[in-house]
């Protein structure tokens, strides 16, 4: 009897290994599957942009010498396209960077009061009709545990966002609060907001909402990046990025990053 239950035991535990280790694979197999997805749909995405310079490029060899309105046009288009592919290429390679950053945890350290504030005020100096709103009394004295870079490259993405999905309700408002050993810093809009259905997918790479949509921001077309990015940034530092929002009223997007202790 003894022997068989040893067998069972035995059993039991191979089973359970089995278990885990079809659990991981299932895992590393659909990591691989997104992967393939990403450069497949970024692929797409670099495509396009070429072939649109690509046929103008045939308009003007063609008939561009002889009628100065396919002149004009192709060449404003394909400036217009190349434009859009380089800003397509530096985020990809950001997000690249971002996912690969080697940083040194035990170092990194800004204050985050002045970074915030410089920031909103590049921003606004691009958006004059905005009114941006800051409530920074709780930073006064804390560090962060990030690069001022990666926090600036963060804010810029965040409050761009702000920017390009608020339509006539022009006010964002950043507030910050300590928590226990971390800030949480509030990013909130007044825009067009995000509809529930979309929300849990907005922070994949190249997701949008739709691109009719966000083509009416008016703004130059979003690739649907920048939150992956932001997203993958803080997570580096060992924070959190989360989003609330509510179609037609705004959105939230909390950044929680981990306060640097002791540090003078
Ligand atoms: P994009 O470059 O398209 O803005 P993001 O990754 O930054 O890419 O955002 C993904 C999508 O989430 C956007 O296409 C947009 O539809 C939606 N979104 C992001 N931020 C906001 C916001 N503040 N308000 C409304 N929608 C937003």
């Amino acid at each position: 009897l003894a022997e068989r239950i040893a067998f069972y035991d035995n059993h039991d535990e191979i089973a359970t290994t089995m278990n885990m280790f079809n659990v991981m694979m299932d895992k590393v197999e659909r990591s691989f599957q997104q992967q393939r997805q990403f450069v497949e749909d970024a692929s797409h995405e670099l495509r396009t942009p070429i072939a649109i310079v690509e046929g103008h490029l045939g308009m003007l060899h063609r008939w561009g010498k002889h009628d100065p309105a396919v002149l004009e046009e192709s060449l404003q288009i394909s400036i217009q396209e190349l434009a859009r592919l380089k800003a397509l290429v530096e985020e990809l390679l950001a997000l690249t960077r971002a996912e690969n950053l080697q940083m040194d945890e035990a170092t990194a350290v800004c204050e985050p009061e002045q970074v915030i504030l410089q920031t909103i005020k590049k921003v606004n100096v691009l958006h004059p009709a905005f009114i941006m709103e800051r409530d920074l009394r709780e930073l006064s004295g804390v560090r962060l545990a990030i690069s001022v870079e990666h926090l600036e490259q963060i804010l810029l993405i965040l409050l761009d966002n702000a920017v390009k999905y608020s339509r006539e309700r022009k006010r964002i408002a950043v507030q910050a609060t300590v928590q226990k050993e971390r800030v949480c810093l509030a990013i909130k809009d007044a825009g067009i907001g995000i509809p529930a259905k979309d929300l849990p997918f907005v922070t994949d790479r190249l997701y949008r909402v739709d691109k009719a949509r966000n083509r009416k921001s008016g703004s130059a077309e979003g690739n649907g990046l920048g939150l992956s990015i932001a997203k993958r940034l803080v997570e580096r530092y060992n924070g959190a990025l989360s989003i609330e929002s509510i179609e037609q009223e705004g959105t939230t997007v909390n950044v929680f990053l981990p306060i640097r202790a002791g540090v003078q």
